[in-house]
C-alpha cells in the first residue's frame, strides 16, 4: 500500500519536466475572456493530451448559450478514465479562459517563459498550472499502474471569469457533472498547496435608481435633485450601514482575514447630464448607482435585500420626492463543503504526505465555479485545491512556481487515487 503510494509520488517527479511544458503551452493560448479567444485550439490541445493518456475524451460545445458564436465558439472538453468496478467518482475541473493582461508586464504575458523555477503568463496561476496538476495527477496515476475503482474524470471548461455559464454551469445543466453520477469535484484555482478552499460568502448586485423633478439650474428649489439625494443615500450607506456590516463576521474561513466581514461596494454612480456633452442648466432628474453586496451565510439573501429597503424607506421618510427603485442584477448564494467530508479528508492526508503539514482550511473572498457545482449539479462535495499564489491572479507578471505545481499535482493524485478506491 504505502508502496504503491511511493510509486505515484515518483511517477509526479518523473513527470515533471512534461508538466511545466504542459502549462507553458497552455499559457502560450491567449485564451482571453472577454471575448473568449482561441478556445477551440486549446480545449484541442487539452483533449489530445487526455487522450494520448488514454481518457475517453468528449467536446462540449454550449450550444443555445448566446456567448457561443461562430466568431467565438464556447468549447469545453472532459476527458474519463472509467473505473475498475463501482466506485467514487472523481471529477477535477478547470477553467482555460484567462482575464485580459492588462498594463505593467516586464515579460511577455503568453510567451510561456519558464524563468528561476517559475513559469510566468497570463493564467499561468489563475489556473492554466491547475489545470494541468489535474491532467498530470490523473497520468501519474496510469503511469504508477494505479486501478481506480470509480471513474476518474477531467475538465477544461470556458468563460469561469465571465460567470462560467457556457462552461462549468453547461456540463451541470446538461447531466455531465450531476450528483449521483459524480461524487467528488476539485477545482485547482491557485489557493496554495497547502490550503483546501471550501466555498465562498454569498453575492448579490444591485442596481438604485433614483428619480427627482427636473427644473432651470438657476432656481434649484422649484425641482428635487436626484444627485442629492444620492448623496445622502451614499451617506447612509457610509455612516450607518457599512459599520453595521463591518460588525458582522462568518464563522466560515474567508481568507484574507478583512473578508470574513459582510462588504459592501459602490461600483458606479451615474447621474444627471452626461459630463461630456453640451450642459444645460437642469435639475438632475435621475441618478443611478450600482453596489456589490458580499453577504455572509450567516446573513441569507433576503436579509441583506430587506436590510437595503428598509434604509431607503427611512431615507424616503424623512427627504421629501425621495422616489426610487431596486434592481437585482445577480444573485449568487453562499456555497460551503459539508462538514466531515471525505473529500477535504482526504486532501488533508494527501496534504500531510507531501508537504509535511496540516492543511488549512480557507473560504474564498469571491465566487468561481464551486457555486454551478453546488448549486445546479447538486453536488455538495466540492473544494478548491490548486497551485499558485492567489493574490498573483489578474496581476501583472503573473506567475506559477514550480515546486508548488508539482506538489500539488502530488496531492492531487493522491486523493483521487483514495477517494475513487484506488488500489
Ligand atoms: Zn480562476
Amino acid at each position: 500500500m504505502a508502496d504503491r503510494r511511493e510509486r505515484v509520488l515518483a511517477a509526479v517527479d518523473g513527470l515533471a519536466d512534461e508538466l511545466v511544458d504542459f502549462t507553458a503551452e497552455l499559457v502560450r493560448r491567449p485564451t482571453v475572456n472577454p471575448p473568449g479567444e482561441g478556445y477551440e485550439e486549446c480545449a484541442r490541445l487539452i483533449g489530445r493530451r487526455l487522450q494520448r493518456g488514454g481518457l475517453e475524451v468528449e467536446y462540449v460545445a454550449a450550444e443555445g448559450r448566446p456567448e457561443h458564436t461562430r466568431s467565438h465558439p464556447r468549447l469545453n472538453v472532459v476527458g474519463r478514465r472509467p473505473g475498475k468496478g463501482r466506485g467514487p467518482v472523481v471529477h477535477l475541473n478547470g477553467h482555460f479562459d484567462v482575464v485580459p493582461p492588462g498594463e505593467g508586464w516586464t515579460v511577455d504575458p503568453f510567451g510561456g517563459l519558464v524563468r528561476d523555477g517559475r513559469i510566468y503568463g497570463r493564467g499561468s496561476a489563475d489556473m492554466k498550472a491547475g489545470l494541468a496538476a489535474a491532467v498530470y495527477a490523473v497520468e501519474a496515476l496510469r503511469r504508477a499502474g494505479v486501478e481506480t475503482a470509480g471513474a476518474l474524470e477531467v475538465s477544461g471548461t470556458v468563460d469561469e471569469e465571465s460567470g462560467g455559464f457556457a462552461g462549468v454551469a453547461f456540463l451541470a445543466e446538461t447531466g455531465r457533472l450531476a450528483r449521483g453520477r459524480t461524487d467528488y469535484v476539485v477545482i485547482p484555482e491557485p489557493l496554495g498547496a497547502d490550503r483546501v478552499c471550501i466555498g465562498h460568502r454569498g453575492v448579490w448586485w444591485f442596481e438604485v435608481e433614483l428619480h427627482g423633478r427636473t427644473a432651470h439650474g438657476s432656481m434649484p428649489f422649484l425641482g428635487t435633485s436626484a444627485i442629492d439625494h444620492m448623496a445622502a443615500l451614499l451617506e447612509a450607506v457610509r455612516s450607518e450601514l457599512k459599520p453595521s456590516l463591518a460588525a458582522r463576521r462568518t464563522a466560515m474561513p474567508v481568507v484574507p482575514e478583512e473578508a470574513r466581514r459582510a462588504t459592501l461596494n459602490v461600483n458606479a454612480v451615474v447621474g444627471g447630464q452626461a459630463a461630456g456633452g453640451v450642459q444645460t442648466p437642469c435639475v438632475a432628474d435621475r441618478c443611478r448607482a450600482v453596489f456589490d453586496r458580499r453577504f455572509l451565510a450567516e446573513e441569507g439573501f433576503e436579509t441583506a435585500r430587506a436590510e437595503v429597503r428598509a434604509l431607503l424607506e427611512r431615507l424616503a421618510a424623512r427627504l421629501p420626492g425621495f422616489r426610487y427603485e431596486v434592481r437585482d442584477l445577480m444573485v449568487v448564494h453562499p456555497v460551503r463543503t459539508p462538514e466531515g467530508s471525505p473529500l477535504v479528508a482526504a486532501l488533508g492526508r494527501a496534504i500531510r504526505e507531501v508537504r509535511g503539514r496540516e492543511a488549512s482550511l480557507v473560504a474564498s473572498p469571491g465566487t468561481y465555479d464551486h457555486k454551478h457545482v453546488a448549486r445546479i449539479a447538486g453536488i455538495e462535495h466540492c473544494v478548491a485545491y490548486g497551485p499558485g499564489v492567489l493574490e498573483l491572479a489578474h496581476q501583472p507578471d503573473e506567475w506559477c512556481g514550480v515546486p508548488d505545481l508539482v506538489d500539488a499535482t502530488k496531492v492531487l493524485a493522491l486523493a483521487a487515487r483514495d477517494l475513487s478506491g484506488g488500489c
